[in-house]
C-alpha cells in the first residue's frame, strides 16, 4: 500500500467513463492544513425583494411566486430547451445534421429562504426536496419526447451562479446527456457480459479498500472514488441497485437525504465557507430501453482544489479529453473524514 506522502504518478481507471484519469501528486503537496479563506461572504437576509426565486415576487416573465412554504417548482423564464421551440429549421450544409432543441426547462426552489443552502437544510427538508426530483423525473419522463430528465445544482459564482437563493434545475430533453448516455451504455454491457451491475462492483471495490468512505447508513453510502477527477469530488448513492428515485422506498430516500447533507455539510466545514459544486443526479434515461444494469447515484464535482483556487482546465483535460489530477483521492477523502458533520453555521456547532 502507498502511503498518501508518498510521490505518485498513477493512471486510474475510472470505469463508468471508460477513461483513464492520471494522479500525478507529489511528496510536497502536503495535505491542507486547514487554512481558512481570509474573505467570508457576507451574511444574506432570508428575503430579497429584487429575487425572482423568494416568495411572492414577480418573476422575469411575468409570473407571481406563490407563498411557497417548502419546496417550490416553475418552468424556467431563460430555457434552453422548450416546448415552443421552432420546429422548422434550417437545414444544414453537408453531413452536418440538426434537430429543434425541445424539451422542458425547471427550476426547483429548494425552500422560501434566501439565505439557505441545501447543506444546511434539515434531513427531513432534503428528503422532501428528494421526493420532489423523483415526481419530476416520472412525471417528465413518461413523456414520449422526454428521453432524459437531468436533475442538476450549480453552487456558486466560480460556476456561475449569481443568485444564491437555494436552488438547482430540471433539463428534461428529447436526448440523452452524454455522461449518462455513456453510463448507461456501460452498465448494460456490463450487467449483459457479467451478469452483475458494474456500480454495484464500485461499491464493493470502495468498501474493500474502505479509506474512501466518507459516510454509510442502513442504506446509503457517501464516497470519493478510486478514479475521482476532481480533487473532492464525491459520490452519493443508495446501496440497493435503482435505476433512478422512482423506485425508492421512502424510507431509502430518507437515508440518502442524511448521506447527501454529511456530505454537504463536510464541503462547507472544510474552509468554513459555502462550497461551490456542480451537483448531478445521474438516472437512467426515461427512452423506454431496459436499464436494469443502472444504479442510479449524485454525484458533487467541486471546483475548487484550495480556497479561491479552481481546478483549471487545460492541456490533458480540454485539449486531450483526460484529467490529471494532482492530489491522491485517498489524501482528499482523509481530509473530508476527519471534519464534523455538524455544519460550521449550526448553533451548537
Ligand atoms: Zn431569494
Ligand atoms: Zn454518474
Amino acid at each position: 500500500m502507498v502511503s498518501s506522502g508518498v510521490a505518485a504518478w498513477e493512471q486510474r481507471w475510472h470505469p463508468l467513463r471508460e477513461e483513464w484519469v492520471v494522479v500525478a501528486a507529489h511528496r510536497q503537496d502536503r495535505p491542507w492544513q486547514g487554512e481558512r479563506a481570509e474573505i467570508s461572504p457576507p451574511p444574506l437576509p432570508e428575503y430579497v425583494e429584487s429575487c425572482y426565486f423568494c416568495p411572492r415576487n414577480v418573476r422575469v416573465g411575468g409570473a407571481r411566486n406563490p407563498d411557497y412554504q417548502s419546496v417550490f417548482v416553475f418552468d424556467n423564464d431563460h430555457p434552453c430547451v422548450g416546448t415552443d421551440a421552432p420546429r422548422e429549421l434550417e437545414a444544414p450544409a453537408g453531413i452536418y445534421r440538426n434537430s429543434p432543441a425541445t424539451g422542458v426547462a425547471r427550476v426547483v426552489c429548494y425552500s422560501p429562504k434566501h439565505n439557505m443552502t441545501l447543506a444546511e437544510l434539515e434531513v427531513d427538508d432534503i428528503a422532501a426536496l428528494l421526493a420532489t426530483w423523483r415526481e419530476q423525473y416520472v412525471e417528465l419522463g413518461a413523456r414520449s419526447n422526454i428521453n432524459h430528465v437531468l436533475i442538476f445544482e450549480n453552487k456558486g459564482d466560480v460556476v456561475g451562479v449569481s443568485n444564491p437563493h437555494p436552488h438547482g434545475q430540471i433539463y428534461a430533453t428529447n436526448f440523452v446527456f452524454k455522461i449518462i448516455e455513456n453510463e448507461a451504455v456501460v452498465s448494460r454491457r456490463y450487467y449483459r457480459e457479467k451478469g452483475r451491475v458494474l456500480f454495484q462492483d464500485v461499491l464493493k471495490s470502495e468498501l474493500q479498500d474502505g479509506r474512501r468512505i466518507l459516510f454509510e447508513n442502513s442504506s446509503a453510502i457517501v464516497f470519493l472514488p478510486y478514479f475521482a477527477r476532481y480533487a473532492y469530488e464525491c459520490y452519493v448513492a443508495p446501496k440497493e441497485t435503482h435505476a433512478s428515485l422512482a423506485t425508492m422506498t421512502a424510507g431509502e430516500r430518507d437515508d440518502l437525504a442524511a448521506a447527501l447533507k454529511s456530505l454537504l455539510v463536510r464541503y462547507d466545514n472544510l474552509w468554513r465557507l459555502p462550497f461551490p459544486y456542480v451537483l448531478a443526479l445521474h438516472q437512467a434515461p426515461t427512452d423506454g430501453a431496459d436499464h436494469s444494469g443502472f444504479h442510479f447515484h449524485i454525484e458533487c464535482h467541486p471546483p475548487l482544489r484550495k480556497p479561491h483556487l479552481l481546478k483549471y482546465l487545460a492541456g490533458p483535460e480540454i485539449g486531450g479529453g483526460n484529467f490529471l489530477s494532482d492530489t491522491r483521492p485517498e489524501a482528499k477523502a482523509a481530509e473530508l473524514l476527519a471534519l464534523s458533520t455538524v455544519h460550521y453555521k449550526a448553533p451548537h456547532a
